[in-house]
């Protein structure tokens, strides 16, 4: 299978057409291998138009809604990054490609651990993953210029909130109920926050103190 050749028919039928127009977010996503970031009998659906299951309940995020969040994030290459929720590591990666460091959270272990394994063997030395509970931040490494949450919370946890840059640091993340959400992106600037909202989606939920509680019916 041709895993570059489906890249390129990727970025032309799903990401394109549908507005995505950051030439550093379409290169960064011709550019990461996928398919090494999702179980290896599902590789050669990798590239389709869709979120997949990567165990433990989780999934990867389609590749448009990662391509919309990258490009929402305006990113140009000297941004301190936080992820929360690493998942499989390719949102990850993505970000790797377009921004100076990455630090990612993940509450559970083995992914933690499978994305950090495959990032180190595709040499991303700009990536920093531990696990824990991503609703409260990782304060030390603060400030950071940029935050992205992917998985679907209620509203945007305010340890979060203090941590993003005051000089035009920008959150995105999917805010909604249990079963939708939309992409908000926050902007913060001289103590003010600005918000903007984005296109519908449905994540999986972000579970922490100040995220879903772990106890609510629908806890996977
Ligand atoms: N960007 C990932 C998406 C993974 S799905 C990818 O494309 O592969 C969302 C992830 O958020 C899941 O792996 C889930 O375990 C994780 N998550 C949920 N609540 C979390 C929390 N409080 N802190 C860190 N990670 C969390």
């Amino acid at each position: 299978m041709d895993f570059k050749e489906l890249r390129e028919y990727m970025v032309r039928t799903q990401l394109i057409p549908r507005g995505i127009s950051d030439e550093r977010v379409l290169d960064a996503m011709r550019k990461v291998p996928r398919h090494l970031f999702v179980p290896e009998h599902i590789q050669p659906r990798a590239y389709d138009d869709m979120a997949l299951s990567i165990g433990e309940g989780q999934t990867i995020s389609q590749p448009y809604m990662v391509a919309i969040m990258t490009e929402l994030l305006e990113l140009k290459g000297d941004e301190k990054i936080l992820e929360i929720g690493t998942g499989s590591g390719y949102q990850t990666a993505i970000l790797a490609e377009l921004a100076k460091n990455v630090y990612s959270i993940e509450r559970i272990e083995q992914l933690a651990e499978r994305a950090k394994n495959i990032l180190s063997s595709l040499s991303y030395q700009n990536v920093f993953i531990k696990t824990g509970d991503g609703t409260l931040g990782w304060e030390e490494e603060s400030p950071f210029d940029r935050i992205l949450i992917t998985a679907g919370t209620p509203q945007i946890p305010q340890p979060l909130i203090e941590q993003l840059s005051d000089d035009n640091g920008i959150i995105v993340a999917p805010v909604g109920d249990r079963f939708s959400q939309v992409l908000l992106k926050v902007i913060k600037a001289k103590g003010k926050l600005e918000k903007e909202t984005h296109t519908p989606c449905v994540f999986v939920p972000l579970i922490g103190k100040h995220g879903w509680q772990k106890d609510e019916d629908y806890y996977v």
